[in-house]
């Protein structure tokens, strides 16, 4: 699969139980629930925490590769305890997650902005939305743009689509995957 695939509300995975087959836990980096990544986008990880820790913001990575089943199980307990419309504001349902693609990275500082919006603002979050460009990540879910992305701002987490294209964005100024690429907003599922 590309790493510039396009994983969203109208754009399942194809198949819809794809899984990756190059992954590898990265290297030398704290990483909550040892889940791996796919190759590339692992070898950038560990060069941007590195990084990161060398700039004096250590951060972990929280989440990372989900496969279809685990996604299956995560959504299904997040329907069971608040309904299927609050569920789908915060999770991706089973097959649209952007964590199931291996690319894909949520980090945290060990703070108290955990998965919250308040990560943005804190000096590690303000250092990734700086410098990930330059390791091939982009900030997947901006302010400014759930009516595109079709989620809430997560300053948290990080999309790997490859330095190139990550450069192409910043010097063009466009910052969602769906308007570089000329598809459809995406603010929902199409049912
Ligand atoms: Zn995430």
């Amino acid at each position: 699969m590309s790493i510039w695939v396009v994983s969203n509300k109208l754009r399942p995975l194809n198949p819809i139980d794809f899984e990756a087959s190059d992954l590898v836990i990265p290297a030398g980096v704290e990483n909550e629930f040892n889940q791996p990544l796919r190759e590339p986008a692992a070898r950038a990880a560990e060069a941007m925490t590195a990084a990161a820790a060398d700039a004096g913001v250590p951060v972990r990575i929280i989440s990372a590769y989900r496969d279809y089943g685990t996604q299956v199980a995560l959504y299904n307990s997040y329907v069971a305890r608040d309904g299927q419309a609050a569920a789908d504001t915060y999770s991706a349902r089973p097959g649209h997650s952007e964590h199931q693609t291996g690319l894909v990275i949520d980090l945290d500082d060990h703070g108290s902005c955990y998965l919250m919006g308040c990560f943005g603002e804190t000096p590690a979050g303000k250092w990734l939305a700086e410098h990930a460009a330059e390791y091939g990540f982009i900030v997947r879910y901006p302010e400014g743009k759930e009516a595109i992305t079709g989620f809430m701002p997560e300053p948290w987490h990080f999309r790997y689509v490859g330095p190139e294209l990550a450069a192409e964005m910043r010097s063009t100024g466009i910052v969602t995957l769906e308007e570089f690429f000329d598809l459809p907003a995406a603010p929902g599922y199409a049912e």
